[in-house]
């Protein structure tokens, strides 16, 4: 019987994700810490307090989440950093850059106490080359925790190992994760999306596709593709614009740069099949409208 238990997580990253993943946690009562980088211009207008005025806006609205967080709205890695030490579980929600995450891993590796699990939950960067930069010593705690959008209202967390990561790890994640967060888990192999987003990536860039070929409006596929469907949430475009327009453009890359047509290894025309870039999508990015973060999206409010 494992003696791990979760006292305190830590949330890296108060973006659409982290903000969200730290509300659901403290909805379960677990106490949570919410780091982002520091305000360029006051703790005000910083990343978390942004999230948590957010956060509070939800119907119906989070539990809790606002006196936590509260106590590290001026959280950053260089002044906070010792509250790491408390923390049982890291979850790491910053963007989908190998780079920065692996760069952050490195500032917070001296902070992370003997025996915590650190998990990144990113869409589907390969878990094992984000290993492969950990210092040593994080190596047999590290693996991916995979919720999805909106955290609070989706069932499923994928867990995904390394060949580093003690099979104990994710025996205890999936305690946690079922027992005090009331998901299920699937445990998915270190592939490029894992299972859902790579099967869900597939269809909407597929739906965006056939959208323009047809002429079809947005609100027309939405309708077509949503809670007719039986999806919980919202259409094709309405999830892109929830998602984060970017966001969706990192996965579309991790399967570009990994897969392609069979025995190619690539895309090599990000404009044709079935992964490639539909140019809607890559007109938006272009102008910025990155979906509901930046106010605008395939719809322009949302
Ligand atoms: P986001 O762009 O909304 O938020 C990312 C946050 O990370 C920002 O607030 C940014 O300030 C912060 N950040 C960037 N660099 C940082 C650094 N070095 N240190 C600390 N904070 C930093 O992104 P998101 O949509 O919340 O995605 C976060 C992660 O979750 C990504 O890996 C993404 O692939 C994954 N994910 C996203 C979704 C989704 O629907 N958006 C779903 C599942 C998983």
């Amino acid at each position: 019987m494992s003696s791990f238990q979760v006292k305190k997580v830590a949330v890296l990253g108060a973006g659409v994700m982290g903000a969200q993943i730290a509300a659901h946690l403290v909805n379960c009562r677990v106490p949570v810490v919410l780091f982002d980088l520091p305000a360029r211009d006051g703790p005000k207008n910083g990343i978390v307090s942004k999230a948590i005025e957010g956060l509070k806006k939800l119907k119906p609205a989070p539990l809790g989440v606002v006196e936590d967080a509260a106590l590290i709205q001026q959280a950053n890695y260089e002044e906070h950093m010792d509250v790491l030490k408390e923390c049982d579980l890291i979850i790491e929600a910053i963007a989908e850059r190998m780079d920065w995450k692996t760069d952050l891993y490195h500032k917070i590796a001296p902070f992370v106490a003997e025996g915590a699990i650190v998990a990144s939950n990113t869409s589907g960067l390969s878990i094992t080359t984000l290993s492969e930069a950990l210092p040593d010593s994080l190596k047999p705690r590290f693996c991916g925790i995979h919720f999805f959008n909106p955290p609070r209202y989706m069932a499923l967390v994928e867990l995904i190992n390394t060949p580093t990561t003690e099979a104990a790890v994710l025996d205890d994640l999936e305690a946690f994760v079922t027992t005090a967060l009331g998901k299920g888990v699937i445990r998915a192999h270190d592939t490029p999306n894992f299972i859902a987003n790579r099967v869900g990536i597939a269809g909407m860039l597929a739906t965006i596709h056939e959208a323009d070929a047809f002429g079809l409006t947005y609100d027309v596929v939405d309708d077509l593709t949503g809670k007719k469907l039986g999806r919980a949430s919202s259409g094709t475009f309405r999830t892109a614009d929830v998602v984060g327009l970017d966001t969706m453009a990192h996965v579309i890359k991790t399967l570009q740069d990994n897969l392609g047509p069979v025995g190619s290894g690539k895309v090599e025309d990000p404009f044709s099949g079935i992964y490639g870039t539909p140019p809607v999508l890559a007109r938006l990015l272009e102008a910025k409208s990155l979906g509901q973060k930046t106010g605008a999206g395939f719809y322009k409010k949302v």
